[in-house]
Order: C-alpha cells, then structure tokens, then sequence
C-alpha cells in the first residue's frame, strides 16, 4: 500500500522527541493499511486511518508513522492528521524527503518536527504564528526545515494551562 516506512525513522523520531515528551514505545500499527488505501488515488485516506487506529490508553498518546501517501477530504495530499485533543494521529513521512532524496538527515529532521506538530494537535495545541515554532503551519516539505522541534514557550505555556 504505498512506500514503506523507512528503516530506523521511527525509532529516531521517538528517542528525538523534545520536552515535555517523555518515554515513547512502537508498537504495530494495528490497521489494514489496504482498507484505507484508494486505488483510484494510489494514496491512503488520511481520514479512515486516524478512525481505525485504536485509541491509546490513559495518559498516552499514539501517532501512527507511515510510508504511504496521505489525502484527506478534498485535499490533494496532507503529511499528517490528528484529532484536536483526541490524542492520536497519523502523519506520513512521503513528501517529508528532500527533494533529491539524497539527504536521509533531512527526512529525519523533518518527520521528528512534524510528528511534534501532530502531538501537539492530539494535545490540543493549535497553529503558531511563531515561525520557528513546530505548530506553525507550513504546506511544502522545505517550509519545515525553518521549525524547531521544541515549542515556542507560548505552546509550552498553553500545554502546561491545559494540565500537561
Ligand atoms: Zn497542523
Ligand atoms: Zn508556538
């Protein structure tokens, strides 16, 4: 269904992940890939994945890292979705690569800053104006590489309101 993940990503992205994360595990994806997947597209619906995907238990959260292309509703392609405070997501790593390919550091960098992005979703954080900030809301795979991934302190200060 699609490009598979590559080798050692998520395991990276997981011992990468910035304050206030703490402690990370993998576990298998838990879906059929296939029963997301739209032929007609050659691209998984970002929208059927994230309802599949079992929930996490208490006081965790579950981001599921895939290969594949994602599309969502009536958007061409999205590098991840997650519901607002619901605590799961799913991002793709597809479009995340440079554009020749030929820089597997920068695939790295970006999947940890956008997988930070969607955690910070599934903790109900919003889009940042904050340019350098990983809830900054970027469309093309080059705007990432001006994000951290740590939070801007107003995300961090919001995380905190919210009890996190
Ligand atoms: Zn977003
Ligand atoms: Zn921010």
């Amino acid at each position: 269904m699609g490009p598979k993940l590559p080798d050692g990503l998520a395991r990276w992205v997981l011992e990468h992940l910035p304050y206030p994360f703490i402690g990370s595990t993998i576990v298998p994806l838990g879906v059929d890939l296939g029963e997301c997947h739209d032929r007609h597209r050659n691209q998984v619906d970002a929208g059927s994945l994230l309802q599949e995907l079992p929930p996490p238990s208490d006081d965790l959260l579950k981001m599921a890292l895939v290969g594949a292309d994602l599309f969502y509703s009536v958007m061409t392609y999205v590098f991840g979705l997650t519901e607002l405070g619901g605590r799961r997501g799913v991002l793709s790593c597809y479009r995340l690569r440079d554009e020749l390919g030929t820089r597997p550091e920068i695939l790295l960098q970006r999947t940890l800053v956008e997988t930070v992005h969607e955690l910070g979703h599934s903790l109900g954080l919003v889009h940042c104006v904050v340019g350098e900030c990983p809830m900054h809301r970027t469309l093309w795979a080059e705007g990432i590489d001006t994000k951290k991934e740590t939070y801007c302190p107003s995300c961090l200060a919001t995380l905190v309101k919210n009890g996190h």
